[in-house]
């Protein structure tokens, strides 16, 4: 799906063979960074199309897909020039036009660019809704180079992500029999642990791309997001529910930190002794005021469907169950985590290089609503990570040194 193309004469071509009129949509910034130099071949080659420029920085929200929509005529390809949320806005269109949809990605910004849903905020909240996955990405290495640094370290922090994600993956396979599909696993570690590696190269941007673009091929091999999103990304979907308006890569490099911090805690939990959390019972009376308290304006749903995994928790053999398993898969559990915690200092470093601070307050993000996401964003969606293994064991509501 990924072509590189330093000069958009793939682009160009590509363009030319489908003989129809295409809509490229780009905003003021990517139509600066490349925009100008696609409209000028395009020109130079007498091939006819539409041009739509949003605003900077402009959300894939009710108002920009109503423009990119108005502006849409009798095209048959959508071409955008662009990072997240210009990408979302086109892969929307195109999947409820039917229309083909190609992408020429400005920045290594985030994950996203070969998925088959778009992020868009309706009604002040993010929603995730089908969309079309493009037939190619056209991508051009000097223009990735030159994003600005913010892009290329949101795109860093949504790649350390996975190595949380696929921690989870793994914990929910030990635990609760989740598939795992070791192929994919491996694929996306690789390709994490060699941009990582290869962090302030020559070649950085070249394999962060091609690492997050990947990341979306082995999400629509598994059918579901596994591969790449887990506690970290509930922590940062909950930031970004407190209204913490930073690239969505920055809050998961963020939360990153603090689930492997989370794994960490886990080496000096004695899994030997569980059997001692047996009897921890939810106070579901109270579970449900703070769910109220907060998850205000979406707290109905969240109850709804949460509640009965609540019950389960309390449930006598279902703990005593699940309490067993853990005891006898401890060694594996604990590899795991050391695993992650072994990768710790690596990551902290990488952070260093590109200038990526681990420090909440430089993001102007309140560590109280750090530790309220910790405690809290498993309830966004129904995924075991360790953070659920956490709530079940009483840990992520008693234990006050928990971060
Ligand atoms: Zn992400």
């Amino acid at each position: 799906m990924l072509i590189w193309d330093n000069d958009y004469s793939k682009l160009i071509s590509y363009i030319k063979e489908q003989k129809e009129k295409p809509m490229l949509i780009a905003d003021q910034n990517t139509y600066k960074a490349c925009g100008k130099d696609i409209i000028k071949k395009l020109n130079k080659e007498k091939i006819n199309y539409d041009l739509l420029i949003l605003p900077k920085n402009a959300h894939a929200d009710e108002k920009h897909l109503c423009k990119v929509l108005l502006n849409t005529n009798y095209n048959s390809l959508i071409v955008s020039i662009g990072s997240g949320s210009l990408t979302d806005i086109a892969r929307y269109i195109s999947f409820k036009l039917n229309l083909k949809f190609v992408s020429v990605p400005t920045a290594p910004s985030m994950d996203g660019y070969a998925s088959s849903v778009a992020a868009l905020t309706i009604e002040g909240l993010k929603t995730t809704v089908n969309a079309k996955t493009p037939e190619k990405i056209f991508a051009n290495l000097k223009v990735l180079k030159d994003s600005p640094d913010i892009l290329k370290k949101a795109g860093f922090g949504d790649l350390i992500g996975k190595f949380t994600a696929l921690t989870d993956w793994k914990l929910a396979h030990i635990l609760i029999d989740e598939p795992l599909n070791q192929e994919v696993y491996e694929e996306m570690y690789i390709a994490c642990n060699t941009t990582l590696k290869n962090i302030r190269k020559e070649d950085f941007e070249k394999l962060l791309l091609e690492a997050l673009i990947k990341s979306g091929e082995l999400i629509a091999i598994v059918g579901n997001s596994r591969p790449a999103s887990g506690a970290e990304h509930h922590i940062a979907h909950y930031l970004e529910f407190l209204g913490y308006d930073l690239f969505h890569g920055i809050k998961v490099g963020l939360a990153t930190i603090y689930v492997i911090k989370l794994y960490e805690k886990l080496l000096n939990i004695d899994l030997d002794r569980i059997d001692k959390y047996l009897n921890y019972q939810i106070d579901v009376k109270l579970w449900k005021e703070e769910i109220k308290r907060y998850f205000p304006r979406i707290y109905k749903r969240v109850i709804e469907e949460n509640l009965n995994k609540m019950k389960q928790f309390n449930d006598l053999s279902f703990r005593q169950s699940l309490l067993e398993k853990i005891k006898k898969n401890k060694d594996k559990i604990y590899h795991l985590a050391q695993e992650l915690v072994n990768k710790k200092e690596e990551i902290f470093r990488a952070y260093q290089d590109i200038n990526f601070s681990v420090n909440p307050k430089d993001w102007n993000i309140r560590e109280e609503d750090i530790k309220t996401a910790i405690q809290y964003s498993l309830y966004i969606r129904d995924r075991f990570t360790i953070l659920t293994l956490y709530q079940f064991l009483g840990i992520l509501k008693n234990d006050k040194k928990l971060i």
